[in-house]
């Protein structure tokens, strides 16, 4: 090898180990920087770590801002409001402050007035005092006065009731009332074909009130003479005057009954004449009414019943006991309406007698106590459905019956007014024995609530008051036709006959009175049997005769203003009340 060679080969070997320690240099620094690299890598990781940590700290620290910003906001718009309200509360203290000012003194004001005030309120009450002395004399000079006066209205009281009691005594003690009723559809109505033709000309009027005493008959018939003929009564009602006005003029018997005696009412005429309607009101269950036309169209009976709880009601001192007995008449057969028979039928039969004083009694009759207008009628209508009905020519509700309402009345009375001790045993005696078991049976029968005969009156002198029982009998007649005028045959036929000879005996007792005869044949009938207490004597007794105004029933018509105008003749017998018998000898 050459030594050229040789140096190269040296030089490029050391060239090669020299630049191969600089490329280990360079590698190391390679190294080196890339530890550093990594190092710085690392640490800038790091750093964006905390970067990002300050971020998000940042970010809370944002959000803290403006919380704290938005809380400082609130805070700052509360504090405005507290400003505002501590601003108005503070105006408000001063209005109050300046009211309270006012109304202090606006106190102040009333205190002195109000202070004035008591003293001259001090000052008053001594002169009131004064005056109330001189009012409290003027009180007990004015209740001295009113009791003068109430003493002197208790005697004028007295002496209106006797006036009253002359008044209906001098008007007689029979009165006679006779009612034309209206004309009806019924009345040209006829089942006969023969009178149906000549129905227009019988249901012509023909019956006429002239004035409120006359009675006019005015018929004209082809083949009659001419009938004009008047009648005369205590009071005619036209066919136009209403139950209010009848009942008017039979309100004051119920003032005498209170006063003692005896009363009777009866209704009289041909079937379909009005009777039952007078006494009692519609009752046919053809004629619905309303309620208000049916206390319009009330009869004697419920107006009576009204009447009588309202009179009782003013004297509470007479210690009122009402009794009512229903009894009906029947083919000469007296059937007890409140009583069963073994068979829980009502209507027992029963018989009328005469106790030794003379007085009528059904022994066993059934007596309800009642106490008032209502339990009055609620018995009356039940037993009125047991009247014996049946269907005539003349009308289609014809009561066969006569019916017979008697209410007995017990009061006490105070003794003062008697003066006779023997007057008033006569008086009690008479009443007690009315009926002789009331004497025996004692004051206990008294107190029972349903007796078979009214309550024994307790007879005792010793006693502050004394009894007075009276009797209300309310009739209503079966209808006084003439037999062929009704059609009826068989067993109506013998209803119709028993009908009319009770009717005849009660116009023979009518008759008697008015002849003063010894004897008045009570006997002859169960009718004038009954109401022998009641017709006659100082009873007081009202017939209403109750006529229709068409021609078609002129001879029934004709027959009862007859036997009415018979009955006018009974002498005016001068009363005696019952208390009139003592007070007179007190005269
Ligand atoms: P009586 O009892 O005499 O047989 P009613 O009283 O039953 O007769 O009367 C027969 C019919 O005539 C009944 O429908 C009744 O309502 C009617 N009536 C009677 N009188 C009058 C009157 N004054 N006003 C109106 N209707 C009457
Ligand atoms: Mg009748």
């Amino acid at each position: 090898m050459p030594a050229k060679d040789l140096n190269w080969g040296f030089i490029t070997n050391q060239r090669i180990q020299q630049l191969k320690s600089q490329v280990r240099a360079k590698e190391e620094r390679i190294v080196e920087l890339e530890t550093e690299n990594a190092v710085l890598h690392l640490k800038l990781a790091e750093y964006h770590g905390i970067i990002e940590r300050s971020n998000s700290k940042a970010m809370q620290l944002c959000c803290l801002y403006n919380q704290q910003q938005d809380l400082r906001r609130n805070t700052y718009s509360n504090l405005t409001q507290i400003y505002q309200v501590v601003q108005k509360f503070k105006q408000d203290l001063k209005d109050f402050q300046s009211f309270s000012y006012l109304l202090i003194r606006n106190f102040q004001h009333q205190y002195q007035d109000y202070l004035s005030q008591i003293v001259d309120a001090v000052q008053g009450t001594q002169l009131e005092n004064e005056t109330l002395q001189s009012f409290q004399a003027r009180a007990i000079d004015l209740e001295q006065s009113l009791q003068e006066i109430s003493e002197r209205y208790q005697v004028e009281k007295q002496k209106r009731k006797t006036l009253h009691n002359n008044l209906v005594e001098l008007r007689g003690n029979i009165r006679v009332h006779c009612r034309i009723r209206p004309l009806l559809p019924f009345d040209t109505e006829s089942r006969d074909p023969a009178l149906q033709n000549r129905s227009i000309s019988l249901s012509e009027k023909v019956i006429h009130a002239t004035d409120d005493e006359t009675v006019l008959v005015r018929c004209s018939r082809p083949g009659h003479p001419l009938l004009n003929k008047t009648f005369q009564f205590e009071r005619v009602y036209s066919p136009l005057e209403s139950q209010k006005i009848v009942f008017g003029d039979v309100c004051p018997l119920l003032t005498s009954l209170l006063d003692g005696y005896n009363v009777c009412i009866m209704t009289y005429g041909q079937t379909g004449s009005g009777k039952s309607y007078t006494m009692l009101g519609p009752h046919s269950e053809n004629d619905p009414i309303s309620p208000s036309e049916a206390e319009q169209e009330m009869g004697i009976i419920p107006r009576a019943a009204g009447e009588l709880f309202r009179l009782l009601s003013e004297n509470p001192t007479i210690d009122p006991r009402v009794e009512v007995s229903i009894v009906e008449i029947y083919n000469n057969e007296l059937f007890d309406l409140l009583a069963k028979d073994s068979s829980g039928i009502f209507g027992v039969k029963r018989d009328v007698i005469t106790t030794k004083e003379g007085k009528s009694n059904v022994p066993m009759l059934t007596y309800e106590l009642v106490e008032s207008p209502y339990e009055f009628m609620k018995i009356i209508n039940k037993s009125l459905q047991l009247r014996v009905k049946h269907p005539t020519l003349v009308h289609a509700d014809s009561s066969r019956s006569h019916l017979v309402v008697t209410v007995t009345l017990t009061i006490s009375v105070p003794f003062d007014s008697f003066t006779d001790q023997q007057a008033i045993q006569k008086l009690c005696k008479e009443t007690l024995c009315s009926t002789p078991q009331k004497v025996m049976k004692s004051e206990k029968a008294c107190f029972s609530p349903r007796g078979l005969s009214p309550a024994p009156i307790p007879l005792d002198p010793t006693e502050q008051h004394k009894q007075v029982q009276t009797k209300l009998q309310l009739v209503d007649l079966a209808g006084s036709e003439c037999i062929g005028m009704s059609g009826v045959t068989g067993t109506i036929l013998r209803e119709t006959s028993f009908i009319n000879r009770s009717l005849a005996a009660l116009a023979d007792v009518l008759g008697a009175l008015s002849e003063h005869r010894g004897h008045i044949p009570y006997r002859n009938s169960k009718l004038t049997h009954l109401l022998q207490d009641s017709i006659g004597g100082d009873a007081k007794l009202l017939v209403m005769l109750c006529v229709s105004p068409c021609q078609k029933y002129l001879a029934e018509t004709l027959q009862s203003l007859g036997f009415a105008s018979r009955a006018r003749q009974v002498q005016r017998v001068q009363a005696k009340r019952r208390n009139l018998l003592v007070s007179g000898k007190s005269k």
